[in-house]
């Protein structure tokens, strides 16, 4: 199917797109990498007057490292760019392994960021680590500029904070502190495939300890599901292996997944609770061996 028509435009800086976006209101939608919204059209999913291409924006990609140690990413950086950044390899591993993740080579090299973000697919791999990594997630409009904690950013399915008039411009990542470690696993039908569940465990030691640790599944609920009581359960443990299958449990036991044609949800539930378990397992033996590395701190 071809889209229905709708006008072009193609602004050359972040102030001209806010300023087409305040003046066309609801009426215009932002095109990033058009991996998601053109396949939208074409099925005649959605409708809008006018498409903003925001890709001739320089402004808006790129990636560098803040004074306080933070990645910076511009929302049109591609996915691709940012996987495959020697940066992103050697300081946010957790990030390059999730957008391995993402769809096809093909897909993130079209793909932006900042559109799986504003996006916000309730199966899809960034916000979860946005929320796991605690990101800050960077909007303007023509009022101003407002920043997000990544757990209020994402609201529900396909629901972010984002008003009609803002573009997302920019997230932050923070640098990862010592004897952290992260992980993420997901289980798909199809390599490529959205998730049909997944997690992201992220835990903290303080020598031998686990001094915090966050747990974020992705694909089972309308936006990225922290596993509140099973963080609060891992704090203070040596995080052994029955201190993480008490954890998995306790994550996945109120989950309340959908069944459709790809999976049913009982098998979603069983297979969150073995991801979280493999998850959390893998960030502790990656946070020990980062303690190993730099015992006294990177
Ligand atoms: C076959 C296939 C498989 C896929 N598999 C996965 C997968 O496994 N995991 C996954 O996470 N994704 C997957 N995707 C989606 C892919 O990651 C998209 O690239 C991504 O969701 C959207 O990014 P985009 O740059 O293409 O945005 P677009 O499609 O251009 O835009 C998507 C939406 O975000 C809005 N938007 C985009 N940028 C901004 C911005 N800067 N500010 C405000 N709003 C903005 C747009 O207006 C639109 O509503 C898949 C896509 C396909 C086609």
């Amino acid at each position: 199917l071809k889209p229905p028509p709708f006008k072009y435009l193609r602004p050359a800086t972040t102030a001209d797109a806010l300023e087409l976006l305040d003046r066309h209101g609801g009426d215009a939608k932002l095109l990033a990498g058009g991996q998601s919204l053109i396949p939208l059209l074409r099925f005649r999913l959605t409708y809008f007057d006018s498409l903003i291409d925001i890709g001739r924006i320089g402004a808006l990609r790129g990636l560098d490292v803040l004074p306080d140690g933070a990645a910076r990413i511009g929302a049109m950086t591609t996915q691709s760019e940012t996987e495959n950044h020697p940066l992103m390899r050697e300081r946010y591993p957790l990030l390059s392994e999730a957008l391995q993740l993402v769809a096809h080579r093909e897909i993130r090299n079209r793909g932006t960021i900042g559109g799986s973000l504003a996006h916000a697919d309730p199966a899809a791999e960034l916000p979860a680590v946005a929320v796991a990594l605690d990101a800050t997630l960077v909007s303007k409009s023509v009022a101003g500029t407002r920043l997000h904690e990544a757990e209020a950013f994402f609201r529900s399915f396909f629901t972010t904070a984002l008003r009609d008039d803002e573009i997302l411009t920019e997230v932050r990542f923070p640098r990862s502190a010592p004897g952290e470690g992260a992980a993420i696993l997901e289980t798909a039908r199809r390599p490529g495939d959205f998730a049909l569940v997944g997690a992201v465990a992220r835990v903290r030691l303080e020598r031998t300890r686990c001094e915090s640790a966050r747990l974020v599944l992705f694909g089972v609920g309308p936006s990225p599901t922290r596993a509140k009581e099973a963080e609060e359960l891992l704090a203070g443990t040596s995080l052994s292996d029955s201190d993480i299958f008490e954890a998995a449990r306790i994550a996945a036991s109120p989950l309340d997944p959908i069944s459709d044609v790809r999976a049913s949800a009982n098998y979603r539930r069983h297979a969150a609770r073995a991801l979280c378990s493999r998850a959390i397992a893998l960030a502790r033996d990656r946070a020990r061996e980062s303690m190993r590395k730099w015992p006294h701190g990177a």
